[in-house]
């Protein structure tokens, strides 16, 4: 009866999992989404306290766990900038790749205690089971360690790349494959801990030499691979749960990682096997070119709030510069402020502006931005011919007609944000720096541009100021 109920609790968290993800497909559901996914993992936490065989003791220990790992995720999550959350998001990975070797010695040690056999003689299939759990876990650690350093720039983001890398990578999977044959024939505690150190070496030599650029679709292809260990040390705890969320886990992280490879126009082969990005952060120079520099046009706040005042049709662009000066909650002042003088007013969501999923939604949601003046790339593409005012605010790559026409550049193929079509585009940036592509712009030098130097909050802010006149 109890072993049921604990089931049932099990199936409704289940549901609530998947209601979650689909919550967060969308702004306008993404909180409802959220609080689905608390609710259900309450309730399996719960559950698993109370269900059967559980002792007091075991109670004790999952709760003190609960207390400071919790204690220290929350410190860590309430202080971390918006802008860091792909490191955040790394470090928390390794954590789970790291609990999925622990739980495999575990089970290895005590098979006892987890139902798979006794010590010399654990069952065939939890043997799989555990080689994949400790092989992927330490992979995802080992491979998230080195992500976060990049992300924190504790190390190069630039790809670290020698001769010969791909063969050495294949020959230390090839070895990996055969270690975990061998583990499942003979049951060696050495091969166990082979298997991990094998693993850890493979989880450090896959991601150096991807690029810092490429590092957001890498952290979301480590959260996949973390989902799958989970899964595979699910059916060793026998913890249906564990299998349905890291299968859960694992699916939409590989979707992510798809979706962002699809929006920068690349293959997944081709962000995993590097060298993209070798300048992350906007570090190339526009003129770096060797070419002479260019002339641009470049006007005032003030002039940017005439111009605006006097427009009917106005679409917004926010890209990385926004998140960089937070400058989400003067924009839409700066918005609402050009509602009252009659403009109408949208904004355009490309799939990679910023730095990770959905990162311009969820800062633009912070401000309070209306959900329905914001829209997706194929939505709002055809209205830049018709809107008097582009006004792109710290975005850069995902406005750069190059992606259109040049083959050799880096972002060819990548759809982009039809800024140039608007009768006058303002570009809010500090500088003529390009953006993580590293790409020069070309739209900096057209006529129907003004660049408007600065930080783009308080570009913004004396924008607003000047309307207020
Ligand atoms: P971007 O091309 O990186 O350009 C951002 C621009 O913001 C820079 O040119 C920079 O120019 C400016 N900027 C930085 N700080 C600023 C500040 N405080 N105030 C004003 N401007 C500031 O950004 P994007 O157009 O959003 O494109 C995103 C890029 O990231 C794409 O190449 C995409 O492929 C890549 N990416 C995205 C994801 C994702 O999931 N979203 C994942 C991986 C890669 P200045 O230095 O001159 O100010």
């Amino acid at each position: 009866m109890a072993q049921s109920l604990t089931t049932f609790a099990y199936l409704i968290a289940s549901v609530l999992f998947i209601l979650a993800l689909r919550g967060l497909s969308h702004p306008t559901t993404s909180r409802r989404g959220n609080l689905y996914g608390m609710v259900g993992m309450g309730i399996a936490i719960v559950a698993t306290l109370l269900r059967p065989g559980m002792e007091f003791s075991g109670i004790v220990i999952v709760l003190a766990g609960l207390v400071i790992g919790g204690g220290i995720g929350t410190y860590l999550a309430s202080r971390i900038q918006m802008t860091s959350l792909p490191q955040l998001v790394a470090a928390f990975h390794s954590l789970v790749g790291l609990a999925a070797v622990f739980v495999a010695a575990a089970a290895f040690y005590n098979p006892e205690s987890f139902g798979i056999g006794h010590a010399g003689a654990i069952h065939g299939g939890s043997l799989v089971e555990m080689s994949l759990g400790v092989a992927i876990g330490a992979i995802t650690f080992s491979g998230s360690v080195i992500a976060f350093a990049k992300l924190q720039a504790l190390m190069s983001g630039a790809p670290i790349t020698f001769k010969g890398q791909h063969w050495l990578n294949l020959g230390i999977g090839i070895l990996l494959v055969v270690l975990v044959i061998a583990f499942v024939a003979t049951g060696s505690g050495v091969l166990f801990w082979l298997i991990a150190i094998v693993a850890l070496a493979l989880g450090f030599l896959l991601i150096i030499p991807i690029g810092g650029a490429d590092m957001p679709v890498v952290v979301s292809m480590l959260n996949s691979y973390s989902g799958w260990a989970a899964a595979g040390i699910g059916f060793t705890l026998q913890n249906l749960l564990l299998v349905v969320t890291g299968a859960l886990v694992g699916a939409s992280g590989a979707i992510l990682s798809y979706i962002m490879c699809k929006g920068m126009n690349r293959s997944i082969f081709n962000v995993l096997l590097g060298g993209f990005g070798a300048e992350a952060g906007g570090a190339a120079k526009a003129d770096g070119s060797g070419q002479p520099a260019r002339p641009v046009k470049s006007g005032s706040p003030e002039d940017a709030a005439y111009i605006m005042r006097n427009a009917g049709k106005i679409i917004i662009v926010p890209g990385y510069g926004m998140a960089v000066a937070q400058a989400q909650q003067v924009l839409r002042e700066m918005g609402d402020l050009l509602k009252k003088e009659g403009a109408e007013v949208s904004y355009a969501i490309h799939p990679v502006a910023g730095r990770m999923p959905g990162h311009m939604n969820v800062l633009l949601a912070e401000a309070n931005v209306p959900y329905e003046e914001v829209h997706e790339l194929e939505e709002i593409n055809p209205e830049f011919a018709e809107a008097d005012v582009a006004f792109v605010i710290g975005a850069n790559d995902v406005t750069n007609p190059a992606a259109k026409t040049d083959k050799s550049s880096a972002i060819y193929g990548m759809p982009i944000l039809d800024v140039e079509k608007a009768k006058t585009v303002f570009f809010i940036k500090r500088g003529m720096a390009s953006g993580y592509a590293g790409v020069e712009n070309e739209l900096f030098f057209r006529d129907n541009t003004m660049m408007l130097f600065g930080d783009a909050k308080k570009v913004t802010q004396q924008i607003v100021q000047a309307l207020q006149k």
